[in-house]
């Protein structure tokens, strides 16, 4: 059975699904975005993303495309007419179809929604996650509103293809006092070499992360030392363990940053735990 899309009110087959010309998200950006992990044909941190995708839609003046419990039964069809168990599902809102021009076209423009879901082999990511990562760390040069969840992510393309040239996986970006912010699809965690985890607070321009926020939970349950604290690409280099958070990469042990081992170069106790941990509590709570 082939793949099967949502554009703007219709399944179709995923190889004809497009979207007309003069849609802004293609012409200009003018686009968000949401991805969940599928975990049992369920939404992980289902309400997280959905609060995360109303409240980016919020801050670009989007009109809702429609309501919560509509855009669920949506993504439930898609889920069905995929299969998908465990994957991936995405979601993408634009300000509509519109004649091109940089200012908003007029409320009469309705917002234009995009679903595609895709299933993933859990065991072969489980295998990647059993190695561990490497990641290249790149100059921050994204503009002031990383948390917002746009389609703009030029500059995070150019980081990852950096990062797969170099032969890593994820790309860290590092702001002019060469601090961590982010990685380019993932938030980025130390366990410090005083043995807290720390990862950078969401007052920085950073995505507000909902596996980092429900791994944050986690880890209050587990006693372990946090704190939300920005950390150097030094502090990374030398910390005990690191890795990355986001709904693709769930928690990801970090083994090489820029060519350079971390720890001995495999995948750490906690990080380990906490990946294990996370997964067992998203499976539990998915809607
Ligand atoms: N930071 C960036 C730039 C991302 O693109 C993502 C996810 O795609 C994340 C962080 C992780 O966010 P989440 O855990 O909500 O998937």
């Amino acid at each position: 059975m082939g793949r099967i899309a949502y554009v703007n009110g219709r399944f179709v087959p995923h190889r004809d699904a497009a979207v007309h010309i003069e849609d802004r998200g293609y012409q200009l950006a003018d686009a968000v975005y949401e991805v969940w992990a599928v975990m049992d044909g369920r939404l992980a941190d289902a309400e997280g993303h959905f609060a995360r995708l109303e409240r980016s839609l919020g801050e670009l003046k989007i009109r809702q495309p429609m309501s919560r419990r509509a855009l669920e039964m949506v993504m439930r069809e898609a889920l069905r007419r995929n299969r998908v168990r465990e994957g991936l599902i995405y979601l993408q809102v634009s300000r509509g179809v519109a004649p091109r021009d940089h200012a908003f076209p007029g409320d009469d423009v309705a917002p234009a929604v995009v679903i595609t879901a895709k299933s993933l082999d859990r065991a072969a990511v489980e295998a990647k996650a059993a190695k561990g990562v490497g990641v290249v760390t790149v100059a921050e040069n994204r503009w002031g509103r990383c948390d917002i969840k746009t389609v703009g992510l030029l500059p995070n393309a150019l980081a990852r293809q950096q990062a797969k040239e170099a032969g890593a996986y994820e790309a860290l970006f590092v702001d002019e006092l060469g601090m961590i912010t982010e990685g380019a699809a993932s938030n980025a965690w130390i366990l410090d070499q005083d043995g807290v985890l720390r990862t950078r607070d969401t007052n920085a321009n950073i995505l507000r992360g909902i596996t980092r926020r429900t791994l944050m939970d986690v880890i209050a349950e587990t006693g372990l030392p946090f704190q939300e604290r920005p950390f150097t690409v030094e502090e990374a280099k030398s910390a005990k363990e690191v890795f990355v958070t986001g709904a693709g990469s769930l928690v990801l042990p970090v083994v090489s940053i820029d060519g350079q081992k971390v720890g001995d170069g495999a995948p750490g106790p906690v990080a380990t735990r906490l990946r294990r941990l996370y997964i067992e509590r998203a499976r539990a709570t998915a809607l």
